[in-house]
């Protein structure tokens, strides 16, 4: 006899089930709405791409490139002359919306190029509560010719206005600027040199972080560290004219939207990617993995995969942990259930019972109606269980009178109507359910 294998989702991976999947399309179409607001189209790309991609965009010295990817080899089958040698799950949005931006030459659309998409992404991380390996992210991005700040402060203020239409109160939004090209590696010069005085110190990530990626340091948890971190050199002293003057004007377009935030100078976030200005946003109940959306400013990275000189802005939110912090803070949205149960007896009663149902899904409704025949009571009961607000009982009696008999299931009140009377009945109470 074979021995039977019990299947579970990988480690790292979850199923998301009813009733939370409610939630998640619901927070969703929140995130769709709100970004179609503000004038975002939707984006689809592929789950996969060439792994160097990721390399150039992220950066090979990233926790993300260096360690995290899923990353396999191209069948030879499949490979044609251009593609790399091995491709990998997407660990995050960006590079690929701007990998498509180039091959499909969106440089030439009229105005900036606004994108959001919404998809699983793949990091091989220690799974912990809000930390998964397969998590979800939903984003957006600004591509296009200006870099001005009214640009970042309107992406920030639409983040603002998405968590706050989903109920997620309790954030604290970030902000920092980690300067560009020309002065953020005089910046990083200087912050080595001082963490070499201090090198001691430090733990064996932060020490090695000296020579690879010192910004780096400058998010480390460790409690041993934020002593040492505290005395550093601090980027804002060392912006460039331009970063500082960009800078002081997103502050102004910030107060201008009424929008709160804390500056942070050691947002510097974890990808290579980021020029100017950065941003981070954390929710409340979801212990060390705090973070809900990060984002920022990118303006090589498009010139750097081999496009045309361009701007970019963009975040991603991370959905479960959009959720989860719904879920903490008790807070949910009404959600529609199941409106109306069909409970109909006798096979002559059956034909009008489907009919019914057909008439109110098409008013919009929730209709559940039982394929095989039941017994009243247990109907009735099943329609309970199923959190039905009403039961419409169609039996003989109310084929020979055309009318049926409604009832709301919360306290067994009970009327008797005529179709036309029925439907109008279920049609006003539809936004109540
Ligand atoms: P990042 O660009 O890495 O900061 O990711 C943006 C957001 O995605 C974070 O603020 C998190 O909310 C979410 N996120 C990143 N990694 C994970 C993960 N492994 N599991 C769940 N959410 C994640």
């Amino acid at each position: 006899m074979s021995e039977k294998k019990q299947f579970r989702a990988i480690k790292g991976t979850r199923d998301i089930l009813p009733p939370e999947s409610a939630l998640w399309n619901w927070f969703e179409r929140q995130s769709r709405d709100t970004f179609e607001a503000y004038g975002f189209r939707d984006i689809r790309t592929p789950i996969f791409e060439d792994t160097y991609l990721f390399a150039r965009s992220v950066g090979t010295d990233t926790d993300i490139v260096s360690k995290e990817m899923y990353t396999f080899a191209t069948s030879s089958a499949g490979a044609t002359s251009d593609s790399g040698d091995q491709m990998s799950l997407r660990p995050e949005g960006t590079a690929s919306v701007c990998r498509a931006y180039i091959e499909h030459g969106m440089h030439t659309l009229p105005g900036n190029v606004k994108l959001y998409y919404s998809g699983p992404m793949f990091r091989r991380e220690r799974p912990q509560k809000g930390r998964y390996r397969q998590f979800y992210q939903m984003g957006a991005e600004v591509l296009g010719p200006s870099d001005a700040p009214g640009i970042d402060a309107e992406v920030i203020e639409m983040l603002v206005v998405l968590f706050r239409r989903a109920g997620l109160e309790n954030i604290t939004l970030y902000v920092n600027s980690i300067g560009c090209k020309e002065c953020r590696p005089k910046y990083v010069e200087i912050l080595r040199a001082e963490l070499r005085k201090v090198k001691d110190q430090l733990g064996a990530d932060s020490q090695r972080r000296i020579d690879t990626n010192p910004l780096r340091v400058l998010d480390s948890k460790l409690p041993e560290e934020q002593p040492i971190i505290e005395t550093l050199p601090r980027i804002s002293d060392h912006l460039c004219e331009d970063c500082r003057t960009h800078f002081t004007k997103l502050r102004d377009e910030l107060a201008l939207r009424h929008i709160d935030y804390q500056e942070n100078w050691r947002l510097v976030r974890g990808l290579d990617y980021y020029t100017r200005t950065t941003f981070e946003v954390t929710a409340s109940g979801l212990g060390s993995q705090n973070a809900v959306c990060g984002g920022g400013r990118y303006d090589g990275l498009v010139e750097l995969l081999g496009g045309p000189p361009t701007k970019g802005i963009g975040f991603a939110i991370g959905t479960d942990r959009a959720i989860l912090s719904i879920q903490e803070s008790g807070k949910l949205p009404h959600l529609p259930g199941v409106a109306v149960f069909i409970a109909w007896m006798g096979q002559k009663a059956y034909p009008t019972a489907v009919a019914m149902a057909q008439k109110l899904r098409e008013c919009g409704l929730i209709v559940e109606i039982p394929a095989e025949e039941m017994k009243f009571k247990k109907s009735i009961g099943l329609a309970d269980k199923l959190g039905a607000k009403y039961a419409l009982i169609i039996g003989e009696d109310e084929i020979a009178t055309s009318t049926y008999a409604l009832k709301r299931l919360a306290d067994a009140n009970q009327q008797k109507l005529a179709e036309p009377e029925l439907l109008e009945y279920l049609e006003s109470e539809r936004r109540g359910l």
